[in-house]
């Protein structure tokens, strides 16, 4: 007999800033959908925001969606890299330099995972507008495990004028 697969709620950011940024972002989010082993719960608007990391690159288009998955943390992880590389992006490419995808996991479920290879939370989120911005959209009352804060509270609380997240006007 199969073993019954467990439903697991995730929040995954969505983000472009080389080429068609948006229609790297909507690609990216329906390549999530592919098999029936996700779907897609609550998305938010999307939003042209600032370079954080490295500076030195053109603004992003970002994004996060709300999934239903059982897919396993690092299976999911696996998932999201591949996606990654089918849109081309390289392997070899600066640490938060110019991407034409890049998906994280940011929530799955209240769990806490440190491994090598995956951090969730994920060990940036509770800093980035841009991340912060779009789970309130889905969200802002889900709280962060680590921190026991709400998503909305560590938004209003981050004091980085540097960080634009502006919504794009023409919405898809
Ligand atoms: P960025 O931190 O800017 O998203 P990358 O997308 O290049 O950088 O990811 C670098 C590595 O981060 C990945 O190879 C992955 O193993 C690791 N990683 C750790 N935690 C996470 C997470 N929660 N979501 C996605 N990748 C993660
Ligand atoms: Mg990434």
């Amino acid at each position: 007999m199969a073993a019954v697969k467990t439903d697991h709620a995730v929040f995954i950011s969505v983000g472009s800033n080389l080429g068609d940024k948006l229609d790297n972002c909507l690609r990216g989010i329906a390549a999530l959908t592919e098999s029936d082993e996700s779907s897609i719960l609550g998305a938010s608007r999307f939003f042209r925001t600032s370079p954080v990391d490295y500076a030195d690159q053109d603004w992003f288009v970002n994004a996060a969606v709300k999934i239903r998955t059982t897919m396993a943390p690092l299976l999911l992880l696996d998932k999201l890299v591949s996606i990654q590389q089918q849109m081309g992006r390289k392997a070899d490419a600066v640490r938060f330099g110019p991407r034409v995808l890049d998906l994280d996991i940011l929530l799955y479920d209240d769990w806490i995972i440190r491994t090598p290879r995956l951090t969730i939370p994920h060990p940036r989120m509770h800093k980035r507008a841009f991340v912060l911005q779009p789970i309130c959209d889905i969200n802002p009352s889900i709280i962060h495990p680590v921190l026991g804060q709400t998503v909305a509270d560590l938004l209003s609380h981050l004091d980085d004028e540097d960080q634009r997240v502006i919504p794009l006007e023409n919405q898809p």
